[in-house]
């Protein structure tokens, strides 16, 4: 790693000596002393041990933290996203599929996951060297050790979930309003039936906007009690991520989290959204949808099938579900028509 990052460095210096500054790494004793001082590291468990070994290691607690960071969005959202491409390529899955008649081209695959990656590294990349300094400058403990006992990481979990899944709920409707439809969120929603690897398949602002409710909450949080660490956001941020993933998967297995938890949204919610492009507008939980009224079309359709004789269930399903389809364009038509009337 020393060589290519030498390069990298140098490369910064030339061009934005402000920024290389704060990428210089310490030798280990000196970072030891500066962030663990007085700490006797081996009376730590093993993994909190580990934790500040990497961080001595890293020399330089911003760049530390910024590399963790992207290293495990990418490692949880690919790690996430193949094994569904794995089950799609698989006959004995089928049965389970949300929206039978649909197939994925490879040629959609790899647009995906072109697109997906040149978010990742012009956007997101850039983006997660000011995370360790907003962490800083809110309260959160990033390097420090130990890590927070387990009941609290799952009390601020909870909360983060509550907090997401309320902000997506409201950013999403104002993403299918006309002009930001348009312009933003329109990317998205090129999947009509989408896949796990299509979760952050859209616009830069859209993944910046609707980041905003995965990393606000802790945020918040912090404002209020200074006891977060990064590593229940680590854990947060991956939750977060199977559930986007998973959400996207179409499909929906008699196991799915939704059939234990009837508030949990999962696949079976989320892929309506797509199919039918209103309705289904929340995350993780169904009870937004379900207060507002935007789950109206998605209940109709669960009873329409559910009073389907099993015989018949099959074409009810193929039917119902091209029938909405055609509804959802003429919806998105009329959203895209957007101002065009005012001007005539
Ligand atoms: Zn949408
Ligand atoms: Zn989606």
């Amino acid at each position: 790693m020393s060589a290519a990052y030498d390069t990298a460095i140098d490369y910064v210096q030339k061009f934005a000596p402000g920024i290389a500054e704060h990428l210089v790494r310490a030798n280990a004793t000196a970072t030891q002393n500066s962030l663990y001082p007085g700490i006797d590291l081996s009376a730590l468990s093993y993994f909190e041990r580990l934790w500040a070994d990497y961080y001595i290691y890293m020399g330089n607690a911003i760049l530390a933290t910024g590399v963790m960071s992207f290293v495990l969005h990418e490692v949880v959202y690919f790690g996430r996203a193949i094994p569904w491409l794995i089950i799609d390529a698989l006959p004995f899955f089928r049965q389970w599929k949300i929206q039978q008649n649909k197939t994925v081209s490879s040629a959609q695959i790899w647009k995906c996951t072109k697109v997906v990656l040149l978010t990742h590294f012009t956007c997101e990349a850039p983006l997660i060297w000011l995370f360790h300094p907003i962490c800083c400058y809110f309260g959160m403990a990033t390097f420090e050790v130990p890590f927070s006992p387990l009941w609290l990481m799952a009390a601020q979990i909870a909360f983060f979930f509550v907090f997401e899944d309320m902000f997506h709920y409201w950013a999403h409707r104002a993403l299918h309003w006309g002009p930001l439809y348009k312009n933003i969120h329109k990317l998205h929603h090129e999947f009509s039936a989408p896949i796990g690897l299509a979760a952050e398949y859209a616009h830069p602002l859209e993944v910046m906007i609707l980041a905003q409710g995965t990393i606000s909450g802790p945020f918040l949080y912090c404002l209020w009690r200074k006891d977060l660490h990064i590593l229940t956001v680590y854990a947060w941020v991956t939750l977060r991520l199977f559930q986007a993933v998973d959400a996207h998967s179409g499909y929906d297995f008699p196991w799915s989290l939704r059939h234990f938890l009837p508030f949990w949204a999962g696949a079976d919610h989320h892929d309506f959204h797509h199919m039918a492009f209103v309705n289904c507008f929340s995350t993780s939980f169904r009870w937004w949808d379900y207060s507002l009224g935007t789950d109206a079309k998605y209940h109709a359709y669960k009873e329409r099938m559910a009073k389907a004789k099993a015989a018949e269930r099959a074409a009810v399903e193929q039917a119902e579900n091209a029938r909405i389809e055609q509804e959802g364009v003429a919806a998105e038509r009329v959203v895209l028509s957007y101002g065009k009337g005012k001007k005539q």
